[in-house]
């Protein structure tokens, strides 16, 4: 494409979430996001924040893509079975936005390299599947003071919280360590709650970065698609928390 097409382009490519973020759109071209879990809500809030155009991007994931993720995962064709998901999507969006900056790791997220990979982030975006990786999350998110955004689906329901350390209940305050973990290979998931609950999260990012308002802060949203049931409920922060207690000391 000749430079002066690709100048027009960008000028226009914003226009119309600039009708409705003014100014503040440009906050999200200064926005370096950081997305654990490339899966169902992962892909799609890959894409979304593609289009949005963020700054930088970068995606963690260690699993390659199967046939049974195609029904959901926003991003993956059947040619993209057997590749890694971390590096597929990175080619994908590229070519969806060449503006964004895309950083793929395939890699499993742990204590270890946690620091090393999202530490040139200013927001986290969890889209994972298991307590153990939200663990490393909040723990690396609580001591660097990133606010993170809990998202998580299972069946026809769906969960969402940002936590803001210093300011809201940490992770570990409030979820429990399940003593077998849900497993939505098994349970089954559907897209349509992989790509409302991804929506509702980078709406939130939009609302944390662009207004200085994230409406999900120290609560818990949950939805049920299948029964139109959706509340929000106050979060509190436990005395004897693990990770709250161990910052404090
Ligand atoms: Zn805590």
């Amino acid at each position: 494409m000749q430079i002066g097409n690709m100048i027009g382009m960008r000028s226009l490519r914003y226009l119309r979430q600039e009708r409705i973020l003014g100014k503040e759109s440009k906050k999200l071209r200064n926005a370096s996001v950081g997305i654990v879990g490339i899966g169902g809500i992962g892909s799609n809030s890959a894409l979304l924040c593609t289009q949005l155009g963020v700054e930088k991007l970068i995606l963690v994931d260690r699993d390659f893509v199967q046939v049974t993720n195609l029904s959901r995962q926003s991003l993956f064709s059947e040619r993209s079975i057997g590749k890694p998901k971390a590096s597929e999507a990175e080619k994908i969006l590229h070519k969806i936005n060449s503006d964004v900056d895309i950083n793929a790791y395939q890699d499993q997220l742990s204590h270890k390299n946690v620091g090393a990979i999202l530490g040139e982030t200013g927001v986290i975006l969890d889209c994972t599947d298991n307590y153990d990786t939200r663990k490393i999350i909040n723990e690396y998110a609580w001591s660097n003071k990133k606010t993170w955004i809990f998202a998580s689906a299972f069946g026809m329901e769906c969960m969402l919280s940002t936590v803001i350390p210093g300011k809201t209940p940490c992770f570990q305050c409030w979820a429990k360590e399940p003593e077998v973990e849900s497993n939505c290979s098994e349970a089954g998931i559907m897209n349509t709650t992989t790509a409302f609950i991804s929506s509702l999260q980078i709406q939130e990012m939009v609302n944390l970065l662009c207004f200085g308002k994230p409406v999900f802060a120290g609560s818990l949203f949950y939805g049920d698609l299948r029964n139109g049931i959706f509340h929000k409920k106050k979060l509190k922060t436990q005395k004897d928390c693990a990770c709250c207690r161990k910052q404090k000391a």
